[in-house]
């Protein structure tokens, strides 16, 4: 295998924490380098500040570390966007662009881009959405990321560089809190659900979405960094889909495993947000082409997530001071 010197923006995030403990178990941890704007709490590994804003910085570190690969992450996300729409559109477009220069003339041989199902909208169909489908993105999010999924494959065809991407949709995990997107929910409610807690869910019962589990959206983004180039044929981004269900569906499966936990509705904006997206995912370009098959549905992704988040609740208490 080739060697790699890997550089991750937005390494602090609820993705990032996880892919680059995942890269470096791959790579080897000198060869991993985290960056975020944000200090890193407790993280080991290396890592250096960066805000991918700062166009010399990204390129002095990569000419640096002699980055070879880069997994950009650093982005403002659906729900907070909102907040700030032309901030985000700032930081998500020009952070895009910093490194994607940086790539190009220093020559950087790959780069992993997340996308997001943020880019389709309430013109998009909403069952089985396909690859193919309409674009019709409403939040400020989902229009930085359409717009840099085009800017990809105008990278790779124009410039040759290797940029690959996936439309993640809303990824459930254990090891880390989510950064303000509007499928968080299905974090939260585990969260509540180990403390005994009951939850209040800011969309409603009946809002279907289709998720990835944080194990399942790791090896896909491994995988399809790892894939042959010539397998590719779609280098704006990958749909990608684990499972769909809506937050009753949701409650009901965890209700099996606590039977007295207790949901309540009280949807907000996000509420709009989650109606404009898709119900469910087509990824039959990412099966066909480099072989994507999840391994978490519903019922395997909760009874984990219970499981895993219940052994951090009690490792936490065993180690906070009384
Ligand atoms: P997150 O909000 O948890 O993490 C984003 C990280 O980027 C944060 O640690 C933040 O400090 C950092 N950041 C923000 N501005 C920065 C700047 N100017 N310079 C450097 N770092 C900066 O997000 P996440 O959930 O880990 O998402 C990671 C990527 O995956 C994002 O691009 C997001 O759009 C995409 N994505 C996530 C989901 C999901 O469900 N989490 C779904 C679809 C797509």
């Amino acid at each position: 295998m080739k060697s790699e010197t890997i550089m991750v923006t937005g390494a602090n995030g609820q993705i990032g924490t996880v892919l680059t403990r995942a890269l470096r178990e791959v790579w080897g941890d000198d060869k991993v380098i985290a960056t975020d704007i944000r200090p890193s709490e407790g993280a080991e590994g290396r890592f250096s500040l960066l805000n991918v804003l700062d166009r010399k910085a990204v390129g002095e570190l990569v000419k640096k570390e002699n980055i070879t690969v880069i997994y950009h992450l650093a982005a403002i996300l659906s729900a907070r966007g909102e907040q700030e729409p032309v901030g985000t559109w700032d930081i998500n477009m020009g952070g895009f662009f910093n490194i994607m220069e940086t790539a190009r003339e220093l020559h950087v041989g790959k780069v992993f881009f997340p996308s997001s199902i943020a880019i389709f909208g309430s013109n998009s169909p909403s069952h089985h959405t396909a690859q193919s489908a309409l674009p019709d993105p409403e939040t400020v999010y989902g229009i930085s990321k359409v717009a840099s999924e085009y800017w990809c494959q105008y990278y790779f065809q124009k410039y040759g560089l290797d940029v690959r991407s996936l439309r993640y949709p809303g990824i459930i995990g254990y090891q880390s809190l989510p950064g303000g997107g509007t499928t968080d929910y299905a974090i939260d409610i585990f969260h509540k659900a180990v403390q005994n807690m009951p939850y209040a869910c800011f969309l409603k019962e009946d809002a279907a979405l289709p998720m990835l589990y944080m194990d399942d959206a790791i090896r896909a983004t491994l995988e399809l960094m790892d894939a042959p180039a010539d397998r590719l044929t779609v280098r704006t981004s990958y749909n990608l889909s684990g499972m769909s269900f809506t937050p009753a569906q949701l409650a009901a499966e965890i209700r099996r495993y606590k039977p007295d936990f207790s949901i309540r509705y009280q949807p907000d904006f996000r509420q709009k947000i989650a109606e404009a997206w898709p119900a469910s995912i087509d990824d039959a370009s990412a099966r066909a082409d480099w072989g994507w098959k999840e391994q978490f549905g519903l019922e395997a992704m909760t009874k984990d997530m219970l499981e895993k988040l219940t052994e951090n609740y009690k490792q936490q208490e065993s180690i906070s001071p009384v």
